[in-house]
């Protein structure tokens, strides 16, 4: 006889190899590859995850894709109320099965990208005393998935998600380098990125053909730069990306001057200390607000 008292428990994880096969099997499921459908199947995992954010029973967790609910039975063990939300109907009887023990965890069926979330945090987490969003990402969409929780300004704490490693890397990528872009300045507008860690593709069922990584992105209080108009701040951003091998001036001449505005350009660059042959990927987030600044001043 088994005298481990956690093996019961763990039996009924959901993220083992077994436990993952038999669910599916039983209830006649063939993943979609077009949902992104990887499921996890590893405990250290999910428990490195779980740790980043953060979690403690008067805070909640909102969970994009739960699938069978790997993570979910490990979330609904750290926070007080939790909701996840699956826009696939075949796994919602899975997910009753798996979270049977988990009274305050909640799915809801839906799209994340059509749902209204400030309405669902309202609804399911008032009271509580923070919310973070944690989740393996469906990788199709995870750029469209983030930039809707940063843009639509959610009251978050932290967004913990696994993703692609090559996506987290320019979430936290710093000026210079070829992976700093467009994203990495909206994601760090938002929020501080760190890398959590590494995660190999031997985790999941079935197995992706990316590696992944662990990103956490604590939500600021306030931008680290002053921005008088964030849409042309972005806008600014963007230009300044379109053609990474050119110059700033090239790109920013070709988005915002004609060609008899253009000679104005270079005397703005230097009037706001901006080297014109400096290329995009060098500039601080700080650079780049001065820089929209300077050209809106100019309209
Ligand atoms: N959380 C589970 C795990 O870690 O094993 C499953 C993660 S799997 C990578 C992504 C999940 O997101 C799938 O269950 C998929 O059906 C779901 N999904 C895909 N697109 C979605 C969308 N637009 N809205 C909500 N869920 C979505």
């Amino acid at each position: 006889m088994n005298m481990n008292p956690l093996s019961k428990a763990a039996s009924e994880d959901v993220a083992t190899p077994k436990n993952t096969k038999n669910l599916i099997q039983k209830h006649g499921i063939v993943l979609k590859k077009s949902l992104g459908q990887n499921f996890l199947i590893d405990q250290n995992t999910l428990h490195k995850i779980v740790g980043a954010a953060e979690l403690s029973g008067d805070k909640g967790a909102l969970e994009i894709g739960p699938g069978i609910g790997a993570l979910t039975q490990q979330l609904a063990k750290a926070a007080g109320r939790v909701l996840a939300v699956e826009i696939d109907q075949r796994l919602l009887p899975i997910l009753a099965e798996t979270l049977e023990p988990y009274p305050h965890a909640t799915v809801v069926h839906g799209d994340v990208l059509k749902l209204d979330l400030p309405a669902l945090i309202r609804q399911h987490f008032d009271g509580m005393a923070g919310v973070s969003v944690v989740a393996n990402l469906p990788y199709y969409i995870t750029t469209p998935i983030i930039m809707k929780l940063l843009e639509e300004k959610l009251p978050l704490e932290n967004i913990v998600v696994m993703i692609q490693k090559e996506v987290a890397d320019r979430m936290a990528a710093r000026p210079g380098g070829k992976e700093y872009g467009s994203l990495s300045i909206a994601v760090q507008f938002y929020c501080e990125a760190e890398l959590v860690a590494i995660v190999p593709r031997t985790v999941f069922v079935p197995q992706p053909n990316v590696d992944s990584a662990v990103i956490r992105l604590r939500v600021r209080k306030e931008p680290p730069v002053h921005v008088q108009d964030e849409d042309f701040f972005f806008e600014v951003v963007q230009a300044s990306f379109v053609q990474r091998r050119k110059t700033i001036y090239n790109n920013l001449a070709a988005r915002f001057f004609t060609k008899e505005t253009k000679p104005e350009l270079e005397a703005l660059l230097h009037s706001i200390g901006i080297d014109p042959i400096r290329r995009g990927e060098t500039l601080s987030m700080e650079e780049y607000a001065r820089l929209a600044a300077a050209l809106s001043a100019r309209n």
